[in-house]
């Protein structure tokens, strides 16, 4: 172990990790990072195939937000937005935000980060029903496999058992319906029949809890941390029709597909719905520095400022360094061009070969929307069967291949995803299928050596 892991081991405790079992091994250090390129303390080059975690969409070493940061820093480094007051940042910022949201959204609320943002938009529709008389209207209607984040709302209303299995969640009024996940749950369904049975049962939980005590439906457009499942098309309009039908707020949790990764803005532009409320974080800020939010639509904001005081906020809702670093990412993204980009370029280019993996021996099914993909992994395509061993461990094998040939690939038990920078060019999108298609070829190789076919 090096001085950096060491100490890292004796001190830092990282988030969703088995501390044990890392401190045995040592953490990769990651010193420093350009382009769509990360170098870690041992001198490797590596292809961020993952934008850091989903956000660093403009790509690293963007001079631009650095200089807006700094000089932002100077000028005004803090200041609150509790008590009367403003600052130009966060006025120049909800305003450039809200023309770039889908139309029935024109206001916005800041927070710290994605977590956050969810936690303000629990409490914002409860109260959002009760000043109109409905209280009992509580209930949020998610799915299994969500991931919302990791604050106590957010991991409630996130869908993964393991997370409820610790600390007691999720709290009193989440409930949690089926994911679309074609491959894993779909059969021998036409995917777009199986899509509108599984936003059908939204319907169905509705009609079981009382539609006068549904407060919300949440989801992400595209489920992330779940394993990059992409809906069939006839999901999101299906699920929206219900909502309007019952009255429900429909809230979609455009964290990972904001900001471009779709090739559209956001997420529901992507699908054709118009979200009551929307989570945003990530790509907002590119990383850079952390920043979160919601964006209200019309309706419910004209309840919510109607109604006194929302006792909610953070010290940090629209800190002014963070809307700087936002505000320049957004010039990026538009200067650029990289929405349309995704939508016309650079994302047809990366889907043709990333769509092609599916013919390795190892791949049940490739798939990818805009920039961001997955792959299953399988030893039997036909039947899409599991591995002869625990559920995630030739997941993790892939991805220990695909860091040593210097690529970064995510694991979400047997299935790897990527979700690169919207500025990746196209020699690098063949150097990343190139060392994908290797990193296959070794993980095949590797698990039929140990007999987990
Ligand atoms: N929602 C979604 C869809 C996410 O992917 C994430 C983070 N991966 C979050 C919320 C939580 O965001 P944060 O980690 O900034 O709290």
């Amino acid at each position: 172990m090096t001085h950096y892991q060491a100490q890292d081991a004796a001190h830092h405790i990282h988030p969703f990790t088995d501390t044990a079992h890392l401190n045995q091994k040592g953490a990769r250090v990651i010193t420093h990072a350009e382009g769509v390129y990360i170098y870690d303390s041992k001198g490797n080059r590596i292809l961020d195939g993952m934008a850091g975690l989903w956000c660093v969409g403009v790509g690293y070493g963007r001079e631009a937000i650095v200089q807006a940061v700094s000089a932002q820093m100077r000028e005004l480094p803090y200041y609150n937005t509790f008590f009367q007051t403003s600052h130009p940042p966060v006025i120049e910022l909800a305003a450039r935000l809200t023309s770039l949201a889908p139309e029935q959204m024109n206001h916005v609320f800041f927070t710290g980060s994605g977590s956050d943002a969810n936690d303000t938009i629990l409490r914002m529709v409860r109260h959002f029903w009760a000043a109109q008389g409905q209280p009992e209207r509580q209930v949020i209607i998610s799915r299994k496999n969500a991931y919302h984040g990791s604050t106590v709302a957010g991991a409630s209303l996130g869908g993964f058992s393991v997370v409820h299995e610790q600390g007691g969640l999720p709290i009193p009024g989440i409930v949690h319906i089926n994911q679309p996940y074609w491959y894993g749950d779909g059969g021998d369904l036409d995917p777009n029949e199986f899509g509108l049975q599984r936003a059908r049962e939204l319907e169905s939980k509705i009609l079981e809890l009382g539609a006068d005590k549904v407060a919300a439906f949440i989801g992400e457009p595209i489920q992330g941390a779940g394993g990059v499942v992409i809906p069939p098309l006839t999901y999101w309009p299906e699920i929206e029709r219900i909502c309007r039908k019952y009255d429900i707020l429909l809230i979609t949790d455009e964290v990972i597909t904001g900001f471009g990764r779709t090739g559209e803005w956001f997420g529901a532009d992507y699908f054709g719905i118009k979200p009551d409320l929307m989570t945003i974080a990530k790509g907002l800020t590119a990383g850079y520095i952390p920043m979160g939010g919601v964006l209200v639509s019309d309706r419910v904001f004209d309840v919510i400022a109607n109604h006194g005081e929302f006792y909610h906020g953070y010290t940090y809702s629209g800190h002014p360094v963070a809307c700087a670093a936002a505000l320049a990412t957004l010039n990026i993204l538009e200067s650029e061009n990289l929405p349309q980009r995704v939508k016309s370029d650079i994302g047809p280019y990366l889907q043709e070969r990333w769509l092609k993996l599916a013919e390795h021996p190892l791949v049940g099914e490739a798939r990818m929307l805009g920039l961001v993909g997955g792959i299953e992994l399988t030893p039997n395509k036909t039947k899409r069967a599991p591995f002869k061993v625990e559920k995630g461990t030739v997941g993790l094998i892939c991805r220990e291949h695909s860091f040593n040939n210097g690529l970064v690939m995510r694991h979400v038990g047997d299935t790897m995803i990527i979700s690169p920078p919207l500025v990746i060019s196209h020699s690098e999108v063949d150097e990343l299928i190139e060392k994908a298609t290797l990193t296959l070829d070794q993980t095949y190789a590797q698990a039929k050596d140990q007999g987990f076919f």
